[in-house]
């Protein structure tokens, strides 16, 4: 509050008054006016102290004017934060993504201004010799100080090299021996050395990277597909790329996205080694206090490869000259809650504002990207095969009507006898089954009825390591009962379905010499445990693994020669937009996890429709094919690339109160040409964490202003305080 009052006091005769209109952090509609208090000196960018209510908030400035505001006297902006000016072009990224979202800019503010949430780096005690020399010398003593000699260590760090105790170092400070000096952690990230050698890209990737270098030679916005399957060295082409940008101005940065915090500690790794030092770091896991160097480092130019999760992607850069998208094509880029967003999509349009190129790269590209390069929008860069002759799997097809598992059993026998010759030979095999836990339901066998979470509409999980009964979309969970809830008959609940729990069980009991394990988010619960999975797997002390989605990507092991999905047909059964494409991005990238070495590799797939399109493209490994039927469908339906959506979900506690709203606001729909609007219909999950929910959705062709139609038609209604309506452009989950 001292700030507040010293504020005040300062601006006793404004010169040329000037009001301050600050954006806050929150979700609120507009920016807020402030006074600037005299002598502040503001700039647009500034990140400042202002009074909101009784609080201080931390804002930026967005523009600045002559004025004082008119009769009603302006509160004072408290002061002006000892952080780096937010970029202009990061304020407009933010306030271009709240358009692009039908947001407020307040809320991807409070991303972009994440990394000040950390405490700044405290400045550290270090201790140096002073050249006076010490009454009483002993060994102990003359150890510290030829620890000292080597430069200026904390008290605890002498301590550790000279093997002393903190007691000898104290005595040393007191008498004058050593001195102390106070130093602040540097916000410089050691620069890469972008002249250390590369390895020898073979034709097709050098053939990729000249058009990436031309791209990036010819200054300003542009996109490049860079597509080819796993294993072909698109990461080593995107390094050198980056180099290229890095090397081309000693001042640029650039920026590694990538879909999850396991696949950036790999690449990480190998920036580290190609360019010898490591890049800064940007996560959900990344210390508060490292985050903040990492914010302050973007803004002011001291770090040049910044690599990160989604929310990276609203760093303040100084000078940001390009973007990479690896596994663009990745679920994981949209974030869901809060900001609503889709991280490639807003890379694209961060390379926009900054006028820098973009990379996007996958070996299963998006519809939507592979349409903008088939339309030439983007330049399409094609790696044709693995490096150093390593061969693409063989995909094959187990038709279950033909060779079904016995019952109860998960494992048909063709992928058991695929398994056992593997295992015999001293290969690895991988079971895919993207279903964490043991049996995705539960029902009693006396009433019938299935288990499900108190306050939400979805099926309760059976979890059997844990005991538990979990639902998966709160993440509510119940020890198993032993009697039926519903009709309380004793041992009667029977686990139907498989998860990777169960399959692992039935692969234990047919394989019992064979070492077995299960990789899901539940055994692989921090990057830490992650890690030490893949390490044992690569290092051959895994014969089997069982996996979720978690191991689908980067990684790879030599020695694993079969993938056998147990259920390929499952992702299939939502049916919707993105099912078949989401289906065959997942299934082409686990198939590709075999063989990545010298050995060939194998891929079944367990499937009850072998005659679906996407089983067929899988087993031909057809992509151009798949990818030729899925578009035409979307343009028939007038469905993404060739229309755009959006979802409103509405929820509430109260039914009553609930279908009230939505019926206002399906009333309150703008007439508006190219635009239909479906809806309201209960939502798939009608009921979730004891809120009702009710879903739109708009589809409007491609040149409509569909951010504009959202705006107007929210700004038409007002939702009671116990409703919530959200939006989501672009929609990847319809639940
Ligand atoms: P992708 O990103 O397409 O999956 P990577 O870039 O990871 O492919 O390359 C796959 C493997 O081949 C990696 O182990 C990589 O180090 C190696 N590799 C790729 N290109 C080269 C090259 N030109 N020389 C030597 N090794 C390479």
């Amino acid at each position: 509050m001292g700030l507040i009052e010293s504020a005040k006091t300062e601006g006793r005769a404004p010169a040329a008054a000037r009001i301050a209109s600050v954006l806050l952090p929150l979700p609120l509609p507009e920016a807020f006016d402030y006074a600037e208090p005299a002598g502040m000196g503001l700039a647009e960018g500034d990140l400042v102290a202002a009074p909101l209510g009784p609080r201080l908030v931390c804002g930026v400035v967005a523009a600045l004017r002559d004025g004082t505001g008119g009769n009603r006297p302006l509160r004072p902006i408290a002061a002006r934060l000892d952080a780096p000016a937010l970029p202009p072009s990061t304020l407009a990224f933010v306030t271009w993504a709240a358009r692009y979202s039908a947001d407020s800019a307040g809320q991807p503010l409070a991303i972009a201004l994440r990394g000040l949430r950390g405490p700044a780096p405290r400045p550290q005690r270090l201790l140096r010799l002073t050249g006076k020399a010490p009454r009483k010398p002993t060994a102990a003593r003359a150890r510290v100080m030829a620890a000292a000699e080597g430069g200026p260590l904390t008290s605890a760090e002498l301590a550790r090299a000279a093997e002393v105790s903190s007691g000898v170092v104290g005595a040393l400070l007191a008498e004058g021996v050593l001195e102390e000096e106070l130093r602040t952690p540097t916000k410089t990230f050691a620069p890469p050395d972008l002249e250390q050698a590369s390895p020898k890209l073979n034709p097709s990737q050098a053939a990729a990277l000249a058009g990436l270098e031309d791209m990036i030679g010819a200054g300003g916005f542009a996109v490049a597909l860079l597509d080819g399957v796993t294993g072909s060295g698109k990461t080593e082409v995107y390094l050198e790329a980056l180099a290229h940008a890095l090397r081309r101005d000693p001042e640029a940065q650039a920026l590694v996205l990538l879909p999850e915090i396991a696949l950036t500690q790999a690449v990480i790794a190998r920036i580290a080694q190609r360019f010898g030092a490591s890049p800064a770091e940007w996560h959900s896991g990344v210390a508060p206090a490292a985050r903040r160097r990492v914010w302050e480092a973007a803004a002011l130019g001291a770090c040049r490869i910044v690599v990160g999760a989604r929310s990276a992607l609203f760093l303040p850069f100084k000078r940001l000259r390009l973007i990479v998208v690896d596994e663009e094509h990745d679920g994981s880029y949209k974030q869901e809650e809060g900001f609503i967003y889709q991280a490639r999509d807003l890379a694209v349009a961060r390379g926009r504002i900054e006028a820098a190129p973009v990379i996007l790269a996958s070996a299963t590209p998006s519809l939507e990207t592979l349409w903008n390069a088939g339309q030439g929008r983007y330049r399409w860069l094609r790696l044709a095969r693995r490096h150093g002759g390593a061969t693409m799997p063989k995909i094959e097809l187990v038709d279950l009507r033909l060779t079904p598992p016995e019952s109860g059993r998960w494992l048909a026998p063709p992928l058991v006898k695929s398994l056992r010759d593997t295992l015999a030979a001293g290969e690895q095999g991988l079971l895919f089954l993207n279903r964490r836990g043991y049996a995705p339901l539960v029902l009693c066998r006396a009433c019938g009825e299935r288990l499900r979470a108190p306050d939400s509409d979805s099926w309760l999980v059976e979890h059997r390591y844990a005991g538990r009964l979990v639902c998966h979309l709160t993440g509510f969970s119940m020890p198993r009962p032993e009697r039926c809830p519903y009709c309380q008959a004793k041992d009667s609940l029977v686990a139907v379905g498989p998860g990777v729990e169960r399959v692992e069980e039935e692969a234990r009991q047919l394989f019992p010499a064979a070492r077995i394990c299960v990789f899901s988010s539940d055994t692989a619960t921090s990057p830490e445990a992650a890690r030490a999975i893949i390490e044992a797997m690569s290092a051959g002390e895994i014969d089997v693994l069982v996996a979720t989605q978690a191991a689908a990507k980067g990684h790879d092991f030599p020695n694993l020669t079969l993938v056998g999905v147990v259920d390929a047909d499952l992702g299939l059964r939502g049916g919707d937009l993105r099912a078949a494409e989401r289906t065959f991005q997942l299934l082409a990238q686990v198939a590709g996890r075999a063989g990545r070495r010298a050995k060939p590799g194998r891929a079944l797939l367990q499937t009850w429709i072998p005659d679906h399109p996407v089983m067929q493209a899988l087993a031909a490994q057809d992509r151009d094919a798949f990818v030729a039927v899925e578009l035409a469908e979307r343009r028939a339906a007038g469905l993404p690339p060739f229309g755009r959506l959006a979802a409103l979900i509405v929820s509430g506690p109260d039914q009553t109160a609930l279908e009230a709203f939505v019926k206002r606001l399906a009333a309150a729909a703008p007439n508006a040409e190219g635009i239909d609007v479906f809806g309201p219909a209960d939502a798939p999950f009608a009921l979730v964490r004891g809120r009702r929910r009710k879903r739109f959705l708009v589809r409007a062709d491609r040149g409509v202003d569909l951010q504009g139609f959202l705006a107007a038609w929210r700004a038409r209604v007002r939702a009671p305080a116990s409703i919530r309506l959200t939006i989501d452009v672009d929609p990847y989950s319809f639940l």
